[in-house]
């Protein structure tokens, strides 16, 4: 009897054996399939065909066949397996996350075109088709108990009996006209790099804003597409799609979109394109749909936190498309005008091949010189010098921008008479307020002290958790500049793709004179009338208590200035600030990103600190506290016995309760960066987590 190894979607670890039934036609892996599992049933992938059954046990039997053919080359199935292994994930979880692409089969519709053929060949799908012509395969479930649906349909498709109705592909197919621009010497040296590598190459394309790196993007994208193969782009934001798609359909035939704000029938209408498509253009998730024929792959704005997910697995879908990159044999390339330092340090280490193009092409777009404002001694949300400028950028019919970063849930504390911000003594982080225990902690080291009434720097009773909402801001922009027609931008309006794109087609159209928005804007867009870009309160984000507080910043602040003045006219940028003389300002700008990367990198290299150490964090949560700290106590004492492997805590975390579960986690650096995470596989097997808590690993996590 022919058996196979099942991954089932549930967190249990392992794979299942399941016998196959011959009804199901040929078994192959890569394909998902229907299984009883415990009371009830499950999908699952088959992982791989067994020779023999595993004797003296009674195998359950596949209920149903989901596809025919396999959704996952061996390749691709390899490197999910990699994913796997590299997250510590189980089989059903990393399997679930890939597919997700593929879960919206209940959308699929078939026609019949002679109902009497079709009830004679499967009579126990007979009437389903009586009335009406069209059904979809939740109906077709809904009026048949008896299993093998799936499988009965594809077959029925197979014999002409049925016919799967094909949505319309979501981009109009357009012309693909011929590029016009003359490459630079600089932007042809990137593009002959790149479609010249032979097999595997990550390439980081280093070049400031408006330098033309997507220039070069769509140039090699057009040599690989020549040549038969696919490219993938991935982006951070589905913010930055529409500019993106108006962008590669100007150039290319055959475009598709995936993001998470899709309707179920536009996924299903990309993935029944998908071997149509020569380029994808999506956010982290399109890193799993199958294009075939792969053979390059983009990584734009490659420093950006959102290509890390932030639940279920902890991916990076950034360092995953590397990997696959390695894993298909292809060239990737990894573009920022402020890279990240993992990226830099690759590229350091000879990893990664560096492409510089040093300047931007337009000639007006002159690098704008931010002007640092004191906000200790002001009230509200808005400076005078701001005011004016917004008020003087209005009356001259331009557009301006505000820029809000409202990043990290647990504020820190800053005095507002001198802007200190209270430091770990043994990190280099600020320390971040707990309200209910009234105590700062150090994320990484586990300290802990009392609030403190006043400020220790200068004495004055006037530490104050930092941060002004977007609302506040809202409601002072009505009041004080009543005329300015202003919309906010930021990612709860962004939920909808359209709303989205209402947003910056209204702000195009200059009916709106700015727009008020979070790290979302200043990625990626290019506002040719923006002459004004202010930053609200840039401390902010530069003492949020994760050590890669400062990189981000400062990644954000010079993206920021990339905003400003791309047009015919010079921009001003007004940074507002209760930190005027901290270090990260002066270095704005990226005429100094080399020497800021270079500076960091050497402190991180000092401290240990990623990416010159890797770190997991494991996260136990428990409705009850003690649950959570028991079974984190637990995992710390066995993690001793992993060597060379240092441990920090456990530790509440930042965030101690979520959802009425007491979290406390359990920090892991492997300086050697060999250890971690493979060693400690075997041990999360090993451990059992308790019933009534919930374990979660993060490798690489990003917000510490
Ligand atoms: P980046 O992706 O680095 O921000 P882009 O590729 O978007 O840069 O280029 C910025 C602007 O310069 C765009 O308007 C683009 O059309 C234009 N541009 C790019 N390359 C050239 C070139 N070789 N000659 C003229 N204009 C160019
Ligand atoms: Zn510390």
């Amino acid at each position: 009897m022919a058996c196979v190894e099942v991954a089932v979607f549930s967190p249990l670890p392992g794979s299942f054996t399941y016998s196959w039934p011959e009804e199901l036609g040929e078994a192959c892996a890569g394909i998902r399939v229907r299984v009883p599992f415990g009371k009830g049933f499950r999908n699952g992938v088959v992982l791989r065909l067994l020779r023999s059954a595993p004797e003296g046990v009674e195998l359950k039997t596949i209920s149903d066949r989901l596809d025919v053919q396999p959704l996952y080359d061996a390749a691709r199935m390899q490197w999910l397996d990699r994913v796997r292994r590299y997250y510590l994930a189980t089989h059903g979880e990393v399997w679930q996350l890939a597919l997700a692409w593929a879960a919206h089969d209940d959308h699929r519709r078939f026609r019949c075109p002679d109902i009497g053929a079709f009830e004679k060949a499967y009579p126990l799908l007979a009437g389903l088709f009586i009335n009406k012509r069209a059904l979809s395969l939740k109906k077709m479930a809904a009026g048949l108990v008896t299993a093998p649906l799936v499988h009965a349909v594809h077959s029925a498709c197979h014999a002409g009996l049925l016919n799967e109705v094909i949505q319309k592909p979501l981009l109009e197919h357009s012309e693909g006209k011929p590029f016009e621009l003359q490459l630079t010497e600089a932007q042809t040296i990137a593009v002959d790099h790149v479609t010249g590598a032979a097999g595997f190459t990550p390439f980081l394309l280093f070049g400031c804003t408006g330098s033309g790196k997507t220039e070069v993007y769509l140039r090699a994208a057009a040599e690989m597409i020549r040549r038969g193969g696919r490219v993938l782009v991935l982006v951070p934001e589905i913010g930055l799609t529409p500019m993106w798609i108006a962008r590669l359909q100007a150039r290319f035939a055959r475009v598709a979109v995936w993001h998470s704000a899709m309707t179920e029938r536009e996924r299903l209408a990309v993935r029944q394109h998908l071997d149509h498509t020569d380029i994808l253009i999506g956010t982290r998730s399109a890193l799993f749909l199958p294009l075939p024929h792969l053979s390059m792959i983009v990584v734009d704005e490659e420093h950006d936190g959102s290509f890390k997910q932030l639940d279920g697995i902890a991916y990076s879908a950034r360092d995953m498309a590397v990997l696959l990159a390695q894993q298909l044999n292809i060239p990737i390339v990894l573009g920022s005008a402020t890279p990240s330092l993992e990226s830099w340090r690759q590229a350091e280490a000879g990893h990664y091949q560096r492409i510089d193009l040093a300047s931007r092409i337009a000639v007006h777009a002159l690098q704008v010189k931010p002007k640092i404002i004191d906000m200790r001694q002001v009230d509200g949300p808005v400076s005078p010098q701001l005011q004016h400028a917004l008020q003087q950028t209005l009356e001259a019919g331009d557009q301006s921008i505000l820029f809000l970063n409202r990043r990290g849930y647990a504020p820190a504390l800053q005095c507002c008479a001198c802007g200190d911000v209270p430091q770990c003594p043994a990190c280099s982080m600020s320390l971040t307020l707990h309200r209910k225990a009234a105590q700062l902690r150090c994320h990484s080291c586990g300290f802990s002290r009392r609030v403190p009434l006043c400020c220790e720097a200068c004495g004055e009773p006037a530490l104050m958790p930092m941060g002004d909402g977007t609302e506040k801001l809202d409601e002072w922009l009505t009041e004080h500049l009543p005329a300015l027609r202003f919309a906010r931008f930021d990612r709860d309006m962004v939920t909808s793709h359209t709303r989205l794109s209402e947003i910056l087609a209204a702000f195009e159209r200059r009916e709106l004179d700015c727009l008020l928005g979070t790290q979302m804007l200043v990625k990626g867009h290019d506002f040719p009338h923006v002459t004004l870009v202010g930053v609200i309160n840039a401390d902010q984000g530069m003492s949020l208590p994760d050590f890669r507080a400062g990189e981000r910043w400062w990644q954000q602040m010079t993206q920021v200035t990339g905003r400003a003045g791309r047009g015919d006219k010079p921009g001003h940028m007004l940074i507002q600030t209760r930190m005027p003389d901290a270090p990260w300002l002066s270095r704005i700008g990226e005429s100094e990103a080399e020497a800021t990367m270079h500076e960091e990198l050497e402190l991180r290299r000092m401290l240990n600190y990623p990416p010159f150490a890797r770190w997991v964090r494991v996260l136990f949560s428990a409705a009850h506290a003690d649950r959570a700290v028991q079974a984190a106590e637990a995992f710390a004492s066995r993690c001793h016995d992993l060597s060379d492997v240092m441990i920090s805590g456990p530790m509440p975390c930042p965030l101690e309760r979520v959802a009425g579960r007491y979290r406390f986690e359990v920090l892991l650096r492997d300086v050697s960066r060999q250890l971690l995470p493979w060693k400690l596989a075997a041990l999360l097997d090993t451990l059992p987590v308790p019933s009534g808590v919930r374990r979660r690993v993060d490798v690489d996590p990003q917000d510490m």
